[in-house]
């Protein structure tokens, strides 16, 4: 076979994610809007169709409405959501929620774990939980195709190995192999930005769009992008870090050991402190909103400042790896006010006018669950990837 020309595997291959992503975004669609969609040839929609629906991944819906005028009944396919479910989890210093998602991506369960820090710990406590939601939700554990674990920290996920988290205290932990041993199922790991992201792709506003870069605002700032319809991964696993660009030259210490990182002037934590040494403590940092809003001159020096740090940050991200979209979580609520409009603002006034109608940039809050669920859709889509 020529350098460069796809083999029938990978014709197929290729055409069998196209049918599966169509569905993931649309729910219903019959063959002939499928190859409509995807470009796929008729022929190889029903061979694809066909071998999906042996696997028992597809449904067929008959449909009310008929195919022109020999009224001959038009079938719809759907993705089977009961086929596969994947479990969620994000460990973090105060919280471990855990979800269990279908095919579809749909939360079907939920459950707080208790925090235990130590590996060991760990493993007993999602062992256990397990069973319970399981039984509780009466889905058989053979249905459970894999689990996918967000952690705070540096993470080698083609290892599956926890680095360093500065919350949990590890360094160097097997977490995948520990878990997948315990439990006998396949899990994968993998940092919070980047765990985002593939939730985006996978059931949020990224699922429709090849290049976009997702920005994480929580205590600190993290992101990954989307390049191509793919996870951007850097050559050693790195790639994303905006919370560590350095935005004041000589600035306030940060964790990774050097000064005036962006996280030391926008991160949720370091916008706390610094409202506490003005002396207007705050336990969340939409506190600081709503104190701005009441005329603290300080506070609103403080959401502008970090908002346009923020937005000098990816304006140039924009520059440099031109998204379709950036799309912001907010972790912390800053809401629709200062931090905000100070970070939109920053990022029109610094992309070049080329850039600046044909880059969507979208707020959105953390929702309930987005970890856990986003970390489940890692399993996902390795399953998905893997048939
Ligand atoms: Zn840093």
């Amino acid at each position: 076979m020529p350098a460069g020309e796809r083999s029938p595997k990978q014709h197929f291959r290729s055409a069998r994610n196209a049918v599966i992503t169509s569905l993931l975004r649309s729910g219903e669609l019959s063959r002939s809007e499928l190859s409509g969609i995807t470009g796929v040839s008729p022929a190889a929609i029903t061979e694809v169709t066909q071998s999906l629906l042996q696997q028992g991944l597809l449904a067929e819906i008959p449909s009310l409405s008929t195919n022109g005028r020999r009224g001959r009944p038009i079938v719809n396919l759907r993705l089977q959501a009961s086929h596969a479910y994947f479990v969620g989890i994000s460990v973090g210093e105060s919280a471990m929620p855990m979800v269990i998602t279908n095919l579809c991506g749909e939360v079907v369960a939920h459950h707080n774990l208790p925090t235990r820090k130590s590996p060991g710990h760990l493993v007993k406590t999602v062992q256990k939980a397990l069973q319970e939601i399981l039984r509780a939700a009466r889905i058989p554990r053979s249905r459970i195709r894999g689990i996918g674990i967000t952690i705070s920290g540096i993470v080698d996920a083609n290892e599956g190995i926890c680095r360093y988290s500065a919350d949990l205290g590890w360094r160097d932990v097997p977490a995948a192999q520990l878990i997948a041993k315990a439990l006998r199922i396949p899990v994968w790991v993998d940092n919070d930005a980047n765990t985002i992201a593939v939730g985006e792709k996978f059931f949020g506003k990224g699922r429709d769009i090849e290049h976009f870069s997702s920005i994480m605002l929580g205590r600190t700032i993290g992101s990954a992008h989307y390049m191509h319809g793919k996870l951007y991964r850097g050559h050693s696993d790195s790639a994303g870090e905006i919370g560590h660009i350095a935005v004041v030259p000589g600035g306030l210490q940060c964790r990774c050991g050097r000064k005036g990182c962006l996280d030391t002037v926008a991160g949720g934590l370091a916008l706390r402190n610094a409202a506490k040494l003005s002396g207007f403590p705050v336990r969340k940092t939409r506190e600081l909103e709503e104190v701005a809003l009441h005329g603290n001159t300080e506070a609103t020096r403080l959401l502008q400042n970090a908002g346009t740090c923020v937005g000098l940050a990816v304006a140039a991200l924009v520059h440099l790896n031109n998204p379709q979209c950036i799309l912001f979580r907010d972790f912390e609520g800053f809401g629709d006010g200062i931090f905000r409009t100070a970070t939109r603002q920053a990022i029109e006034n610094n992309i070049m006018s080329r850039y600046l109608g044909s880059t969507q940039i979208i707020f959105n809050d953390a929702e309930r669950d987005l970890l856990p669920r986003s970390a489940a859709s890692i399993a996902a889509f390795e399953y998905l990837n893997s048939l």
